[in-house]
C-alpha cells in the first residue's frame, strides 16, 4: 500500500515517510491509494479480539510491513496501556437502542489520547530507528494539546511546542498542559484566538526551510496515521455490540465533528466493510458541515461561542478527504473545488452529488440550549452525566433516529474537562482524582504575544 495526496502532485510514499509528512507536499492530504476490504469472515474473526489485538490487526493493514509485526504489537500494547478501562473504549447501555462509545478513558480524558497515545509512540519509534530529531509542533483549541503532550513528555529525540489561545481555552484543559514539568515540553500561551495560533503555525510550517531545518513534524488530524487509528474504535464498538446484543444487522454511529477527522474515520471503517448503517454527523452552531449535508453548500459562515469549544470551527481540515472519495479519486476534480473555494470562498455541488453525500451522511445542527437540554435531560432520565460535546451527538440521534434503530453514540470527552457549562444546569460533579490533583501542581508557560517573530524566538531557544 502507497499514500498518495489529494491533489495528485505527491509521488506516492510509504507509510512512515507518510506520517512524518503531515500534509502533504502539494498543499493536499494523504490517503492509502487502495483501501483493505475485509470480508464478513475476517470481521468474524475480529470478534472476539481485545481492542489492543484489533488495532494491530488493523495498523497492520495500513504499514506495509515498514514496521516488523513484533515492534508494531510493542507500539500498540504501550499505548493502550496508559488507559484506564480495561475495555480501553467500553461501549455504555443508555437505553435498549442507544450506546454510548466511551472513548475518553485515556490520560487526558478526551478522544484525542486514542490517536496521539500512538501517534507519539510512533514519532519515538520512528527517531530511534531513523536517528533523527523530531520536533513537534502544534495549535490547540484545548484537547489536542494536552493529548499530543501527554503523547510524548519524557520522550528521547522529541521535543514538543504547543500554542493555546492564552486564558480561552477550560481550566482543566489549561492545567493538563502547563503542569508537565519535562523538558522536552514547552507551552505557549498567546494573547489572541485560536485563529491566531493556527494561523502562526500554518506559517511557520509554510516556511520550508525552517520547516527543513528545524524539524519541524506536525500532530493534528492533517495527520493520516491519526485517522487510521480512530478507525479501529468502530470496528471495536460493533464488536461489543454484536456480543452483548447478539445479531444486529447494521447500526447507526453518531458522531460530534469539527474538523471532520473522527467521522470521516467511521467514512473508511464503512468503505472497508463495516456494516454501518447511517453515519450521522452532528456540529453546534458552527455548523458549515451540517449545512453542507443537507444543502450542498459549503461555506464558513460567522464564528459563534459555544459549550463545545473543540468543535468551534469554521474550515473542516479533514474535508477534502472525502471530496477525494466523492469525486470518485480524481484529484484534478479536487484541485479545481479547492481552487474555486479559495477564490470564491464557498463550495456548491450539483443535485446528483448531494444525494450521494446524502446517502453517506445525514446531518444535524445543535444550538447552545439544546446541547445543555440534552444533558439535564439525560442527567435526569438516565443518570448519565454526558460532556457538551457528546451532548451535540446524542441531541443528533434524538431528531434524526427512528424506533428499533441501533445507534452507537461517540462519547469525545469527560464531563469533568467542560464543567463551566455542566455547573450552567446546576449539576456538580466530582472530579477523576487525576484532574483533582492537577489544581494542586505548579504551571510552566510562557504568555506571548500572537506575531511570528516571537513564536520563531521562543522556538529557536528551545529546539
Ligand atoms: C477534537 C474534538 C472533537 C472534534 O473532532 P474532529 O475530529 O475534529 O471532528 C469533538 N469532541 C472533542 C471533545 C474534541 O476534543
Amino acid at each position: 500500500m502507497k499514500y498518495i495526496s489529494t491533489r495528485g502532485q505527491v509521488k506516492p510514499i510509504g507509510f512512515i515517510d507518510a506520517v512524518l509528512m503531515g500534509l502533504a507536499d502539494d498543499g493536499g492530504l494523504l490517503l492509502p491509494d487502495k483501501l483493505p476490504q475485509l470480508s464478513q469472515t475476517t470481521l468474524m474473526q475480529w470478534q472476539g479480539l481485545t481492542y489492543p489485538e484489533l488495532a494491530l490487526e488493523v495498523f497492520s493493514l495500513f504499514v506495509n510491513e515498514e514496521i516488523p509485526r513484533a515492534d508494531l504489537k510493542k507500539l500498540v500494547d504501550e499505548s493502550y496501556s496508559t488507559f484506564r478501562h480495561e475495555a480501553v473504549t467500553p461501549v455504555h447501555r443508555v437505553t435498549n437502542d442507544l450506546y454510548v462509545l466511551e472513548l475518553f478513558h485515556g490520560p487526558t480524558y478526551a478522544f484525542k489520547d486514542v490517536a496521539l497515545q500512538f501517534l507519539g509512540n510512533l514519532y519515538s519509534y520512528i527517531s530511534r530507528r531513523n536517528n533523527s530529531i523530531i520536533h513537534i509542533l502544534g495549535a490547540t483549541s484545548g484537547d489536542t494539546g494536552a493529548s499530543a503532550i501527554e503523547g510524548v513528555r519524557g520522550k528521547e529525540g522529541i521535543r514538543i511546542c504547543i500554542l493555546h489561545p492564552h486564558q480561552k481555552v477550560s481550566k482543566v484543559q489549561e492545567l493538563q498542559m502547563t503542569t508537565v514539568d519535562n523538558d522536552n515540553v514547552l507551552n505557549l500561551a498567546v494573547k489572541g484566538s485560536f485563529d491566531d495560533c493556527q494561523r502562526i503555525i500554518k506559517e511557520l510550517f509554510a516556511d520550508v526551510n525552517f520547516k527543513r531545518d528545524y524539524h519541524l513534524r506536525a500532530i493534528n488530524s492533517i495527520n493520516i496515521a491519526r485517522i487510521l487509528a480512530q478507525t479501529v474504535y468502530y470496528f471495536y464498538a460493533y464488536f461489543q455490540l454484536i456480543n452483548n446484543k447478539g445479531q444486529v444487522d447494521k447500526i447507526n454511529f453518531s458522531v460530534p465533528t469539527g474538523n471532520f477527522g473522527d467521522i470521516f474515520a467511521g467514512y473508511l471503517a464503512q468503505r472497508m466493510g463495516l456494516p454501518i448503517n447511517k453515519l450521522i454527523l452532528a456540529t453546534n452552531e458552527n455548523n458549515i458541515l451540517a449545512r453542507f449535508v443537507n444543502e450542498g453548500v459549503y461555506q464558513p459562515g460567522d464564528f459563534r461561542g459555544t459549550y463545545s469549544p473543540s468543535m468551534d470551527i469554521q474550515v473542516a481540515s479533514n474535508f477534502e478527504r472525502y471530496m477525494f472519495y466523492l469525486y470518485g479519486e480524481d484529484s484534478e476534480a479536487v484541485n479545481a473545488l479547492m481552487s474555486r473555494f479559495k477564490a470564491e470562498g464557498k463550495i456548491v455541488i450539483p443535485e446528483q452529488l448531494l444525494q450521494k453525500v446524502q446517502g453517506d451522511f445525514t446531518a444535524y445542527s445543535v444550538e447552545n440550549e439544546e446541547c445543555l437540554n440534552t444533558i439535564s435531560d439525560y442527567y435526569e432520565q438516565y443518570d448519565y452525566l454526558l460532556d457538551p460535546h457528546t451532548a451535540c451527538g446524542v441531541a443528533a440521534v434524538d431528531k434524526l433516529v427512528g424506533e428499533g434503530e441501533v445507534t452507537v453514540a461517540l462519547s469525545t470527552a469527560h464531563p469533568a474537562k467542560f464543567d463551566e457549562a455542566i455547573r450552567l444546569r446546576n449539576i456538580s460533579q466530582t472530579y477523576p482524582e487525576p484532574i483533582q490533583a492537577l489544581f494542586d501542581k505548579e504551571q510552566q508557560q510562557i504568555v506571548v504575544e500572537g506575531t511570528n517573530e516571537e513564536i520563531k524566538r521562543h522556538l529557536l531557544t528551545f529546539f
